[in-house]
Parts: C-alpha cells; sequence; structure tokens
C-alpha cells in the first residue's frame, strides 16, 4: 500500500457545520507554532479571552475556549456543575437537548424533561409549569438555536424565568453564538458553552465557555470533585487566568487557536450586530428563492434560525441522490436531515463566512439544477 498527502477539494459548505471559513482564518492556521506557554502565545489567549467576552457580550471572567468540540462544552457545564442527586429542568426540541439529558442521567441526576414538539421553540408556558412543580430543581437547560431543527428558543424569557425560580441556567450556543443576537449578561445566562466551527467560522475542534461567578461559586463548592480530570473546569480556570500566572494543564492546541482568534477578531472587526444582521439578510435571500422552488420551511417563520434553514424534502426529489449531485457537480454540501427528520428534511446553513450572497446564489442554481 503505498501513501499519498490528502489533499480534499475546495467545497462550499452550507450543511449544519463545519461552515466556509475565509482565506484569513486558513492562513492563520499555517503560522509557525510557538510554544503554548510563550509569553507571545499566552498574550494572544488573553487576546482569545476578551475578544470572545465581547462575541458572549459577558464581563465573566470565566471566558475561555475548551481545547475539544462543542460536545465537550456541553459535557463540561454538566459534570461541573451538577453533582448527584440534583434535579435538573432539561428542555428538549431535537437532538442536542436529547443530548443535555444524557448528560445529566450520567451524572447521577434526575432529569424533568420538557419536550416541545421537533421544528418549533421551546414551549415558554410548558418550562413555567415545570419550573413551578419542581421547586427543588437546581438547572434549567436548553438549546438555543436546534441545529437539528432550525428552531430559534427564547433564551432571554427563559433565562428570566430560571432566574425567578432560582435556577441556575445552561445554555447551548453552539450554533446561535455569532449568527443570532445573544447576550450573556443582559439575559442573566449561568453557564454557556458554543462551538467555534459554526457561525464563528474557524475550524472545527474548540469550544468558546463562559460561567457567570454564581456558576463558578457553585464549582468551587462543589461537594464532590468533578469526575473528568480533564473537563474539571477548576483545574483549568488557572490556565487560562492570565500573564504571568498561567500554568500547564494540557498542551493547547496552538494553530486552532491562532484560527480562532482571527475568526473572533473578524467578527470583531464587522461588529456582531451587523453580523446578526447580515445572517437575517442571506436568510431572507434564501427564503424567498426557495419559496420560488415550491420548498417549504419546517419551522413557523417567527421561530426559524437565519443560520440554518431546515426545509422538507420536495416529495420527488430523492434525498442522499441530490445532495450528492450538489456535492459532485457544484462542490456544495448542504446537510441531511438529523433523528426524526431523517430523510425528511434538508439543513441549508448560512453560518458566519458562508452567509454570503454568492453562496445563497449557488445554492439556489444548484438546488434548483438538481430538482429539475
Ligand atoms: N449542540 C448543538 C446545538 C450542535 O449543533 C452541536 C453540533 O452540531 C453540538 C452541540 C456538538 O458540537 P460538536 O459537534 O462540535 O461536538
Amino acid at each position: 500500500m503505498t501513501y499519498t498527502s490528502f489533499t480534499p477539494p475546495r467545497r462550499t459548505l452550507m450543511g449544519p457545520g463545519p461552515s466556509d471559513i475565509s482565506s484569513e482564518v486558513l492562513s492563520a492556521l499555517s503560522r509557525p507554532v510557538i510554544g503554548h506557554l510563550d509569553p507571545l502565545f499566552v498574550g494572544m489567549m488573553d487576546e482569545v479571552k476578551s475578544l470572545l467576552q465581547y462575541a458572549f457580550q459577558t464581563k465573566n471572567e470565566f471566558t475561555i475556549a475548551l481545547s475539544a468540540p462543542g460536545s465537550a462544552g456541553m459535557e463540561a457545564c454538566f459534570v461541573n456543575l451538577v453533582e448527584a442527586g440534583d434535579k435538573v429542568i432539561v428542555c428538549r426540541n431535537g437532538v442536542f437537548g436529547d443530548r443535555m439529558i444524557q448528560n445529566v442521567t450520567r451524572i447521577g441526576a434526575q432529569a424533568i424533561i420538557v419536550d416541545s414538539p421537533w421544528g418549533r421553540a421551546v414551549e415558554i408556558d410548558k418550562v413555567e409549569q415545570a419550573l413551578i412543580a419542581n421547586p427543588d430543581a437546581k438547572f434549567l437547560a436548553f438549546v438555543h438555536a436546534e441545529t437539528s431543527t432550525g428552531a430559534l428558543s427564547d433564551a432571554q424569557a427563559l433565562c428570566k424565568m430560571a432566574q425567578e425560580h432560582k435556577c441556575i441556567s445552561i445554555v447551548d450556543a453552539v450554533t446561535s453564538l455569532g449568527g443570532v443576537e445573544l447576550k450573556v449578561d443582559d439575559w442573566g445566562i449561568d453557564a454557556i458553552y458554543s462551538g467555534s466551527q459554526k457561525c464563528l467560522s474557524c475550524v472545527p475542534g474548540l469550544s468558546p465557555i463562559s460561567f457567570s461567578d454564581k456558576a463558578v461559586e457553585i464549582i468551587k463548592n462543589r461537594k464532590t470533585p468533578v469526575q473528568s480530570w480533564f473537563l474539571d473546569q477548576s483545574l483549568i480556570m488557572s490556565y487560562w487566568s492570565g500573564a504571568g500566572k498561567r500554568s500547564y494543564h494540557h498542551t493547547a492546541p496552538v494553530n486552532s487557536l491562532y484560527a480562532l482568534h482571527e475568526a473572533l477578531l473578524h467578527l470583531h472587526n464587522e461588529g456582531l450586530e451587523n453580523a446578526w444582521a447580515r445572517h437575517k439578510l442571506q436568510h431572507d435571500q434564501l427564503a424567498k428563492g426557495l419559496t420560488k422552488l415550491g420548498i417549504n420551511f419546517i419551522v413557523p417563520e417567527d421561530e426559524r434560525l437565519p443560520q440554518l434553514n431546515a426545509i422538507y424534502i420536495p416529495d420527488t426529489a430523492d434525498d442522499a441522490k441530490v445532495r450528492n449531485y450538489l456535492l459532485n457537480h457544484y462542490n456544495l454540501e448542504i446537510g441531511a436531515g438529523l433523528g426524526d427528520f431523517s430523510g425528511k428534511a434538508w439543513r441549508i446553513g448560512l453560518m458566519g463566512y458562508a452567509a454570503r450572497n454568492e453562496n445563497v446564489a449557488l445554492c439556489l442554481t444548484a438546488l434548483e439544477d438538481a430538482l429539475s
């Protein structure tokens, strides 16, 4: 067997992530490796931290990028905050809410499940009923942007409700960060995690995460040590704690952090509100074109994610054949349906750098061709 270098084609990524990344972010990856405790690298990490505080709209001191994908961000929130026997209200309206439940039960905590239909936002009234019926619940967990269905939930209202019922909120912002309005401090979010590969348009494999001071206190006052050594945030805190004080925890993914720094810089330069508006604008363009093609959205208009468009596969189309046609003829990736929507839906991502006129035009042209 002979081996050669792997040279992937240049695809246009319009699925549920990873999303398209700019040439600047890509070239940041190939800058020279330096030591992860090199003072220059440490200075860059400080900037990553403050750029993440901007992206999350928070002053939380504990705002870092975990050296692992979004799933690790999710797990880090649960294993650090929740202990065996705790009661956690978990909202489920798609695949990722279900994963939260699995995290809770593996800890030996009790998940009180609030189900909302797939393709819809989390139903606020049902959550309130669960909070009233469970006054001993300590946490409320939900997914802000359900990537499996394209539904956006009202994070502001849910976190306000959590505060009123003295619950700590745990929010999945993997697909929402950078793509739709998200204000960690104003909305009173206690623990939040995201992913580098969606609307931040960075390479996959990093998970921005932020804990409020209240959440950090809970971690500091745990009755039992965190089961996971790698995700124990009390150990990671000192690694990200600032110039001069930083000590070894694990070897940071140096080049991926260069890329994240570059991607966050772009977001900062564009301005968050401009980025949110750009996602909405491109979504409106795409929606107009899809409607002309006779394609229907799964999610009602006022609950739709601009960055993740879940649409019904037309009756006359063959799911895999169409997606393969797009890939082979246009180098264009769109996403298949997930979970309950497998074989029934396509998911078209307009995430970060992919939310551009060219991408929308390419996607509409290619779909029209594939469906003809
Ligand atoms: N949560 C949501 C809402 C997601 O969309 C994803 C990934 O698509 C994850 C969590 C898990 O992130 P990762 O695949 O980076 O582990």
